[in-house]
């Protein structure tokens, strides 16, 4: 599973704007890692630097000292429609009006092809759904489209974006003003922060999560609600809606609270680690088991790991050591070359785990190949037992709002009951967390989540109807176990009908 993108804008007359722009989009580089991107206006000329790689692989203190402005928005991307090519990376510029206009987006549109066909566009000849985009922005504005003053921009926005279905947190910008949109159901965070104080503001900041802020000296002001446009200039921070209040439906993405945002993010006003602590508390009062040590699947897995042994009073351990170092270099393209990545990726440390009964916390299992490898890779290095603890509920269906998920045949928990999967990942036992621990660690009141991954109702239309819907079984809540003799039967099978690589 892999995140999809971090967008970030700044609007600050007497600040280095690219240098902020480079720290932004660096403290968001868990969102996305194949390309990076930034666009900067001096106020009459739009300049976009974007290439393939990580942010510091693409500027350094020369690209930068060459970006002059007040005014800039940047990007880091992972693909989720489009390809992994250069014309995809972020952000999107369109050379309409005085000196056009650019955009950068976190999220996924769900009727592309409508839309394609409505920008006048060749199917299969755009390079993602942001191109997409763009391209109708531009068609929206006026013939005469001169100075960007007159807010063009702001106009086409007004009526581009309402007609748009799907997760979208954009930012936008012209010569002279920079601009926040977040989706009806706001799938996608975004937040506003304040440069300088309040009696004096020195600049605004737009980013995916508030780390980004913190790491320029922004003060962090509010997310953006569902529908929300801010548009940013000269005469400081509008706010408008773009949505009828019944096309309105909180549905931040419950993931982002797992797994994707970073632990020291702001989140409806939780700071995430401390979301993660609790779902471990909970799932260990739910799914209580006997061992030696607590371990946490590094990174996302540890809070809640901290969390779970707090909770049962029972010893927290590193387990696995994590080489920081690996970006995204390749695309996996089998089982196998999974399997090496993660062993690439993490080793563990042999004398805390030699002879114990282990509890090993991770945040979610996707296909599986990760979480078996790492059972084994336990195995090897002497551990008694491995009971398997998650912090959120079974995946079980792909995601369409902005996150890379395989196919809902390849979800591990899509059609197995929960004793399989345990016996599938070789583990003493396994738990999931339930939705509702889930939603009671995060705490949040009086605001909604996407978890259509979890339980297969999906907020907005997606283009797919899965037939078997009705009778899956779900793995359901309760704790699996499993026997030797059943994990290795399960292993014997799995390699004769060529499900795993004989590893
Ligand atoms: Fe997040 Fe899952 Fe909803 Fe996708 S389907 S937005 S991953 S909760």
């Amino acid at each position: 599973m892999k995140e999809a993108c971090g967008v970030f804008g700044v609007y600050a007359p007497d600040r280095a704007v690219a240098q902020l722009t480079f720290d932004g989009i660096y403290a968001l580089q868990h969102r996305g890692q194949e390309s990076a991107g930034m666009a900067v206006s001096d106020g009459e000329t739009i300049t976009v630097v974007k290439d393939m790689g990580l942010v510091a692989a693409v500027f350094d203190e020369r690209t930068l000292s060459g970006m002059h402005g007040h005014l800039a928005i940047g990007h880091t991307r992972y693909s989720t429609h489009g390809t992994s090519e250069w014309n995809n990376a972020q952000p999107a510029y369109r050379p309409v009006g005085r000196a056009g206009f650019a955009l950068g987006h976190n999220g996924n549109l769900t009727e592309t092809d409508a839309l394609i066909e409505r920008a006048g566009m060749l199917p299969g000849m755009t390079a993602s759904d942001s191109d997409v985009v763009a391209g109708l922005l531009a068609l929206a504005f006026p013939e005469s489209a001169g100075d960007p003053a007159d807010g063009e921009l702001a106009g086409a926005i007004e009526t581009v974006i309402p007609e748009l279905a799907g997760a979208f947190s954009f930012v936008l910008m012209d010569a002279s003003h920079l601009y926040g949109i977040r989706d009806p159901h706001g799938f996608r965070p975004l937040c506003l922060g304040r440069l300088g104080p309040s009696e004096d503001p020195e600049g605004w900041v737009l980013a995916s999560e508030s780390p980004a802020l913190d790491v320029i000296g922004a003060t962090f002001i509010r997310e953006l609600r569902p529908g929300e446009m801010v548009t940013i200039g000269a005469d400081g921070v509008r706010s408008r809606q773009l949505f009828d209040d019944d096309q309105i439906s909180d549905r931040l993405c419950i993931f982002e609270f797992v797994y994707f945002a970073r632990p020291d993010s702001q989140l409806h006003g939780r700071e995430v680690h401390g979301a993660r602590r609790r779902m471990g508390e909970l799932l260990a009062r739910q799914a209580p088991v006997d061992a030696d040590m607590v371990m946490g699947v590094p990174d996302s897995g540890v809070p809640a790991a901290e969390g779970y042994a707090r909770e049962a009073n029972i010893p927290y351990g590193q387990g696995l050591v994590k080489n920081r170092y690996i970006g995204r270099t390749f695309i996996d393209p089998d089982q196998q070359a999974r399997v090496n990545a993660v062993r690439r990726k993490l080793n563990p440390l042999h004398e805390n785990i030699d002879g114990k009964r282990l509890i090993v916390v991770d945040d979610s299992i996707v296909r599986g190949t990760t979480t078996r490898s790492i059972v084994g890779m336990l195995r090897d290095a002497g551990a008694l037992e491995v009971h398997l603890r998650i912090s959120s509920p079974p995946f079980r269906w792909p995601c369409f709002y902005g996150i890379d998920t395989p196919d809902r045949d390849e979800l591990l928990a899509a059609h197995r009951t929960l004793p399989e999967i345990g016996r599938y990942l070789g583990a003493d036992s396994i738990a999931y967390i339930t939705l509702e621990n889930l939603k009671e660690a995060i705490g949040a009141e009086n605001v909604g989540f996407c978890d259509a991954c979890l339980t297969g109702h999906y907020p907005v239309r997606v283009p797919v109807t899965f037939s078997d819907h009705p009778t899956d079984p779900d793995p359901g809540p309760g704790v699996a176990e499993s026997t030797g003799a059943e994990r290795n039967e399960t292993r014997r099978d799995d390699i004769l009908q060529g499900a795993l690589p004989g590893v």
